[in-house]
């Protein structure tokens, strides 16, 4: 009797132990929903607020050689981060490093020439973790070699069906080699952008207009074919001047399969916009464009549900939510001039 006491206790423990479970794994769904808003909200603060969230001063036993900041700390997919290295001692062959691909580095628009940034981006198909962001150089002692952590964020994003005309979604054979011979040609726009920075000012939005579909939105096209939104939509009626976001060479003036007609802007050093779906385009391949110069006209051409912009921001390759790209390339010109920065997280360094 007493022995069967004792299991019913046993069993009962068991039971109650597996309810305390649940109700831990109940309490832990709740955190996961809640925390990563807060924790976005907080990000939008930090970036609003221009400040940097990852600082260090790193070199050798006599001296500092480099200051870093990293802007944000944390992203979420789809974000462009920036790389400050402010030079302190005469160094040379600078690399910085993401995904095994040398960062284009240049001098930052509002601070001294010793000053270079990078641009880091973030695919929208990245994981959620920790990325490691590598930076060498050399000096009279040799070269160095340093590690970054950047932690990427998870993000949710919205989905939305769309009608659209089916030989956009189901191309006919003829169609299916343009696809190919455009999609090569866009890649080698993509792959030759001018090493030197060409804007000096600010980015601006393309239009003053409400934005209907955001970035990363899930599609589903005529209920058959999936994918991702790789820019941002605004609302434009057909015939509404678009303007050029900031200074740059035209790389690309034509129509496309599925763009219809479409600029893309070279800003220099892997900084692209493009503008789809145009109606009308005022612009020639290779001609320098100003900031706030009219591009074309907004329209319903290519693979459309009707008249809109497709906004798109180029990174390193990497399609970024442009709306991140002008938060966070603005908070550039609103930073102190002098750059410093207090330690507040010893990278590893190696030598
Ligand atoms: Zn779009």
């Amino acid at each position: 009797m007493n022995r069967k006491k004792s299991g019913l206790f046993f069993v009962n423990k068991i039971y109650l132990s597996a309810l305390q479970n649940l109700k831990f794994y109940r309490l832990w769904a709740v955190v996961r929903k809640i925390v990563p808003p807060v924790l976005a909200g907080f990000l939008a603060i930090v970036v609003w607020g221009k400040l940097p969230v990852f600082a260090a001063t790193v070199g050798t036993e006599d001296g500092l050689a480099l200051a870093l900041r990293l802007i944000p700390e944390a992203a979420a997919v789809g974000d462009v981060a920036v790389m400050e290295i402010a030079i302190r001692q005469p160094v040379s062959d600078i690399q910085l490093r993401f995904h095994d691909t040398l960062i284009p580095l240049f001098e930052h628009p509002r601070k001294d020439r010793d000053v270079l940034i990078g641009f880091i981006a973030i695919p929208y198909h990245s994981n959620p973790g920790t990325e490691i962001i590598g930076l060498g150089w050399r000096d009279g002692k040799g070269n160095h070699e340093l590690t970054v952590p950047l932690k990427i964020l998870s993000r949710r994003f919205k989905s939305e069906k769309l009608q659209v005309t089916p030989s956009r979604v189901t191309p006919a054979p003829k169609d299916v080699e343009r696809i190919k011979r455009e999609s090569e040609e866009v890649r080698t726009v993509y792959a030759a952008s001018r090493p030197q920075r060409l804007w000096d000012e600010p980015f601006r939005r393309p239009l003053n207009g409400l934005v209907t579909s955001p970035y990363g939105t899930r599609r589903l096209l005529n209920g058959k074919l999936k994918s991702y939104h790789g820019g941002v939509d605004f609302r434009a009626a057909t015939g509404t001047p678009i303007y050029a976001a900031n200074t740059g060479i035209v790389g690309l003036a034509k129509n496309l399969f599925y763009s219809g007609n479409i600029v893309i802007l070279d800003h220099g050093s892997g900084l692209f916009t493009t503008y789809a779906h145009l109606s009308r385009i005022d612009v020639t391949p290779g001609r320098l464009v100003e900031k706030g110069q009219v591009i074309g006209l907004a329209g319903a051409t290519g693979r459309v549900s009707g008249p809109h912009l497709h906004w798109g921001v180029k990174v390193n390759g990497v399609n970024v939510n442009p709306l991140h790209m002008l938060q966070t390339l603005n908070s550039l010109f609103a930073m102190d001039a002098t750059g410093t920065a207090e330690v507040s997280q010893p990278p590893v360094v190696r030598k």
